[in-house]
Parts: structure tokens; sequence; C-alpha cells
């Protein structure tokens, strides 16, 4: 039975773990079958050959998008921006997205998380929503608005912990969602990671305690690392348990403190935190009524407060091996088996393995060139043609 089997050939085949040459991904529909040498695939399968000398790896997965193709969600924090900001995102080797909503009215909270179930049907590269605020500290707002940033009520919290099949990764500042709302939204398997926030290092182990899983754009607008204040930069590197976002575009954070932060015991991530110029064709947007603008690879309103990044997560792994002098097969790592184990898919996602989700990205090692994508299984434009084996 050779229905729905297929195969794509690379020089190298990084499973997440290990690297494999010369062989073949061996696929059925949406799922892997697994590795095998290109000589023993069953005769009659169709065999796609990526160019010489590319790698295929597992796809990334960026848990913190903004926007991309011109779309920003808190726009239209609907179904269909989700869908087309994932569908923007693609072309950069990004096969699983979080989109994410930045502190706002509550209804556009309310229309996103009913929402996102819907746009993962329409793009199964839509993994979850990131709700990053409103309940963050008024005090590291970075771009956020002010006006908007509140402590979250009770029907909040029914909101945020009702069932979904999708994943849900809640950003907030633990002291400021008072004792036990960590622990009520973890219970419920959402994600909690600490941003915007001036947590003092007790507070962010209490939160670590509650089932605080995760740092989001760390170094930025938090608490900043101290002698006598170690707040929440040390207790994420002291958590092997942790994971944290890291902005590798060379603006956000000095390479030198992302260097030290992989000498921590917690699970670096690549993010973008990426707004709609990613994938668009415009260089400004308006975000709250301010004009945003791209100048220089910097995104900024008119005071320069960063407004996200105008990063990519092809351009991220380039920096990550270029900036930060990581191996590459740890780059793709940060950029897709760490997040997918975050997000609690880590028996489905990030690897090339049985089973897994066929979510893949082939791509020219030197320059970090996307020449393919595949989503469940489904080829994004097809630039190879297929023989058989
Ligand atoms: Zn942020």
């Amino acid at each position: 039975m050779l229905r729905n089997r297929y195969a794509i050939a690379a020089s190298v085949i990084f499973d997440g773990a290990e690297v494999h040459r010369d062989r073949a991904v061996f696929m059925r529909g949406g799922r892997i079958l697994g590795i095998v040498h290109r000589g023993n695939l069953p005769h009659g399968v169709p065999v796609r050959t990526l160019p010489d000398g590319a790698w295929l790896a597992p796809g990334f997965i960026d848990t913190q998008v903004n926007g991309g193709g011109d779309v920003l969600l808190n726009d239209k924090p609907g179904a269909g921006a989700m869908a087309a900001i994932a569908a923007a995102h693609r072309q950069f080797g990004t096969t699983g997205v979080m989109p994410t909503l930045i502190t706002d009215a509550r209804e556009k909270m309310v229309d996103a998380l009913e929402a996102v179930d819907r746009a993962a049907a329409l793009n199964p590269g839509v993994l979850g929503l990131h709700i990053e605020g409103p309940f963050i500290s008024p005090e590291k707002p970075g771009i956020h608005c002010r006006d908007f940033i509140r402590e979250p009520t009770a029907e909040d919290i029914d909101l945020l912990t009702a069932q979904r099949e999708t994943a849900t990764l809640v950003t907030l500042a633990p002291e400021r969602v008072g004792e036990g709302v960590v622990a009520r939204l973890a219970d419920a398997g959402v994600r909690v990671s600490l941003g915007h926030s001036m947590a003092t290092y007790e507070e962010t182990k209490a939160a670590l305690d509650e089932g605080l899983t995760g740092f989001t754009h760390l170094f930025n607008a938090m608490r900043p690392l101290g002698a006598r204040d170690p707040g929440p930069v040390a207790a994420a590197l002291e958590a092997p348990n942790a994971f944290f976002g890291m902005i590798v575009d060379g603006e956000h954070v000095s390479p030198a403190m992302l260097r030290l932060a992989l000498r921590g015991a917690a699970h670096p991530m690549l993010v973008t935190d990426a707004m709609p110029p990613v994938g668009g064709k415009n260089g400004s947007f308006p975000l709250n009524g301010q004009d945003i603008v791209l100048k220089d690879g910097r995104l900024t309103n008119a005071a320069g407060t960063l407004a996200g990044s105008a990063l990519d997560m092809a351009s991220a792994v380039r920096n990550t091996v270029d900036m930060l002098g990581v191996p590459l097969t740890d780059a793709l790592r940060f950029a897709s088996t760490e997040p997918a184990a975050f997000l609690g898919f880590g028996d489905r996602l990030g690897r090339i393995a049985p089973d897994f989700r066929a979510d893949l990205v082939g791509f020219d090692p030197r320059d970090m060139t996307i020449y393919q994508t595949w989503v469940d299984g489904r080829s994004s434009d097809v630039p190879t043609p297929a023989t058989t084996a």
C-alpha cells in the first residue's frame, strides 16, 4: 500500500537531536514514519530530493508573533488574521506559530480566545494563542498601552482556562496577579510565562513553585540583573525546567547577555516578537494610535521605544550561529524542539521521528535560505520535482 506515502531526501537530516547523512524522511499523509537510507525506500514511493548540500530539520516554532504579512493580530483578533500570520511566516521556515495578542481591551482577548481553535482548523500552523498582557506591571509596559493594564478577574481566569484544542500561553507579571493565579492557570494546562514584570527573585521563585515555566523575551521589560537584586533573570537561569524566549536580532539584547543566558540551566527558545512588516510590504503600521516605523532593522515609536521586531525565524537561527557562536544544530533545537516542549507538544512536534507530525523545513545551511516547508505533510510551493524510488 503506497497510497499517501512519500519521502524527502536531503544531504543532511537533523532530527532535533542527531545528524543523519544521505537519508530520506519517509512519511504517510501528515505523519512521519521514520528516517531511512535512500536505498531502503519501498519501490515506487515518490521522493523529493532537496538541492545538494541542503539540510532538512523540524519546522520552526515561534511562540511570540504579533503579526506578519502586514497583519497585526491586535487590529482584528480573529481566525483569519491568525491564519494569515502563520502563512506569512512560513516562507521563513516557521511551521508553527503562537499568534500573540498584546495588552488591549478585554473584548479582543475574548474574540481571540474564541477564534483560535477555528484558526488552527483553517491553518494547522496555528498552534495556539499567546496572550501577552494585560496582567503586567505598569512599571515595565514597553510598547503596551498603559490604559489597558489591569489585574485578572475571576471571569478572566475562567476564560483563559476554558477547554481548547490548541495551546494557551499567558505572559504576566506574577507580582501583579495575586497568590494562586499562576497555579490555577498552570493546573488547567495554560503555559504561564513571566514578562513585563518587576518581580523580585523571591517572587519569581514563588511563581515557579506555582507552575510558571516560561520567561518572555528574557532581559527585556523586566527587573534587571543586579548584584544584590538578582530578579527574574537569575531565577530563570537557575531553573532547569524553565524556558526563556530570546530575540536574537542584535537590537533587543546584547549578544553578550544572551551568551550569558545560554550558560544557565534553563531551555532557550528563539522567538521573533515579529510585527506586521515581517513578510509584508509596508515598513510602518499604527499601534494604539502611535506610528511604528521600521528603520535600520529597528521598529520603534516616535519616542524610540522598541515595538516588537522585524526579525524572522530564519534570520534568528542565522544570528544565533553568527552572533552567539552557537552550533547550527543547537540553534535549530532552540527554534523547534525546545518551543515544542514548552508548549506541551514535545511528543508530536519539534522532532523528525516516528508518529510526529510532518512539519519540516528544508534550507541552505550556509545562509539559511529556505527552500521548502511542510506543515502536517503538506508542502509549500514546490521548487524541486519528485522522482520515484
Ligand atoms: Zn513584550
